[in-house]
């Protein structure tokens, strides 16, 4: 999930004095292998920040506290993009690289709390979140690491994590769950395999396991040029093989790629690397696809709730689902719904 969130200081299990608040914004890149991702994304409180006719009277201060020019980065300059529109201020981007972003987010927490100075981050919060309770003024963000108030959040789980409820809304939010379940993650798995003497192949070519069924790998030899074979397996093939275990897909491989070119091609092979998306407890499989009659569901899935909570990811992407860009577009839809949003609460505060 992305966040633009309000932190109550240290994230944990004592109420937090309001004079330690200070403003973290964490965003999520795109699917990559996680250990645990950060929780959920909030913006900051009109209400409790007293927002001032005069706020903002001068520039903000965004601290990245990854390298410029990552995703964290590039996001951080969207927002900011965004931000001077509707502020009409100087947004200013600082990047505080170090210790895996605890550096630059150590610096904004130390930071005067007046809401000139700003965190993004991916996995600033470090830990998962279980429920969005949303039947208060305030947002609340319970994660594995604490709670966190906000006034807005956005939701960029994948589409089975929402179906099956491993993060709760509170009051219910059925026709989220419901969309969701409707644009299910198909599932494409990658071991990844060392090959000895590899320049016998070329670059970047291609064996197809079997031809005569769909149960089967392909095979994509030297992927960049690199000494390694990148074998896929797809569908319910995969799933087959998940169930199986870790040692399933090494076993097909190694017997396919033997049928293909021989028994002493299998101590060629060395397992460097697999992914099985499906078990993965953040992710739960792939990539979206729409069952029939249900495309609906990613408008469904995309719609905000109450102006405060917002929802962006692959699934909502009505023509780029199931891609990077996708995920990345809905995202920069849901930062200007959330940036529109605001804008008018505060116009309204004013009248
Ligand atoms: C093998 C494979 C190959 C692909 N190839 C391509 C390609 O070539 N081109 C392309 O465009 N796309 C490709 N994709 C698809 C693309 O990667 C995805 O569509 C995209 O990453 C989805 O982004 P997302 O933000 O919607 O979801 P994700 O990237 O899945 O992000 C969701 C985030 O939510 C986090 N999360 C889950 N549960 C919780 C929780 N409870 N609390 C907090 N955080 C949580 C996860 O850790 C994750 O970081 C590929 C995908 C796979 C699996």
């Amino acid at each position: 999930m992305k966040a633009v969130v309000r932190k109550t200081a240290r994230v944990q299990h004592r109420p937090a004095s309001r004079s330690n608040e200070r403003r973290l914004v964490t965003q999520h890149p795109r699917r990559r292998v996680l250990s645990l991702a950060a929780g959920a994304a909030a913006m900051p409180a009109a209400a409790r920040m007293a927002w001032a006719q005069s706020y903002p009277s001068r520039p903000i201060t965004i601290v990245v506290p990854f390298a410029a020019g990552g995703p964290t980065d590039l996001i951080a300059r969207t927002l900011a993009d965004n931000m001077r529109t509707a502020f009409g201020q100087p947004v200013i981007i600082e990047n505080v690289s170090g210790a895996g972003g605890t550096i630059g987010v150590g610096r904004v927490a130390r930071a005067t709390p007046d809401g000139y100075t700003l965190s993004i981050g991916q996995n600033a919060l470090g830990c998962a979140a279980r429920r969005i309770d949303h039947g208060a003024r305030r947002l609340r963000v319970e994660t594995s690491n604490g709670a966190i108030t906000a006034d807005a959040v956005i939701v960029t789980l994948p589409s089975n994590v929402i179906a099956e409820e491993t993060l709760v809304f509170t009051p219910a939010l059925s026709e989220k769950v419901e969309a969701a379940a409707g644009l299910p993650l198909g599932l494409a798995d990658k071991l990844f395999l060392a090959l000895s003497d590899a320049d016998e192949f070329e670059k970047d070519s291609r064996l197809f396991g079997r031809t005569d069924r769909s149960a089967t790998g392909v095979y994509h030899f030297r992927p960049f040029g690199r000494p390694q074979i990148e074998a896929y397996f797809g569908g319910a093939f995969a799933a087959e093989l998940e169930k199986a275990g870790r040692a399933a897909f090494l076993e097909c491989a190694t017997a396919e790629l033997v049928g293909l070119l021989g028994s002493d091609f299998a101590r060629r092979l060395n397992a460097v690397g697999l992914h099985r998306w499906g078990v993965d407890p953040f992710s739960r499989g792939s990539y979206s696809y729409a069952r029939p009659g249900k495309a609906e569901c990613r408008r469904a899935l995309a719609a905000p709730v109450e102006d405060r909570l917002f929802f962006a990811g692959e699934a909502c992407s009505l023509g780029h689902f199931s891609t990077a860009h996708g995920a990345y577009l809905t995202g920069v839809a849901a930062a200007d719904q959330v940036v529109a949003a605001r804008t008018q609460k505060r116009a309204g505060s004013y009248s």
